[in-house]
């Protein structure tokens, strides 16, 4: 069986390691003719790590990251709210 996936997105391309890893073959078709950085930023919430993370991305991802930072608000005089 090879499944086709239209759209080479994060969700397509999450789809086709799914796939692999389960050893079904998956073919991705894309629109764009190319793949190319935005120059823009991504927030992964804990539930899309915890995907990419069962795919074995969690390595790569952290390396290429900038992990949780403790934050928060504080008022004029510094008090923590
Ligand atoms: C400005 C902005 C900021 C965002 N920031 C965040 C964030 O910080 N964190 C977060 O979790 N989400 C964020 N999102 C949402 C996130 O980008 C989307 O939820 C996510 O990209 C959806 O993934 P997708 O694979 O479903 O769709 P897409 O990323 O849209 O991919 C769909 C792909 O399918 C292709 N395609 C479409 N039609 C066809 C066709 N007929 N044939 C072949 N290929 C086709 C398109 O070219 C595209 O590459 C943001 C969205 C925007 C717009």
């Amino acid at each position: 069986m090879d499944v086709a996936i239209v759209g080479g997105g994060i969700v397509g391309l999450s789809l086709a390691l799914n796939l692999h890893k389960r050893g079904l073959k998956s073919t991705v078709y894309e629109a764009a003719p190319e793949v190319k950085e935005l120059g823009v930023g991504i927030t992964l919430l804990p539930h899309a790590m915890r995907e990419l993370a069962a795919l074995g991305l969690r390595e790569p991802l952290e390396q290429l990251g900038i992990g949780r930072r403790p934050g928060g608000c504080e008022s004029r005089p510094g008090d923590r709210m």
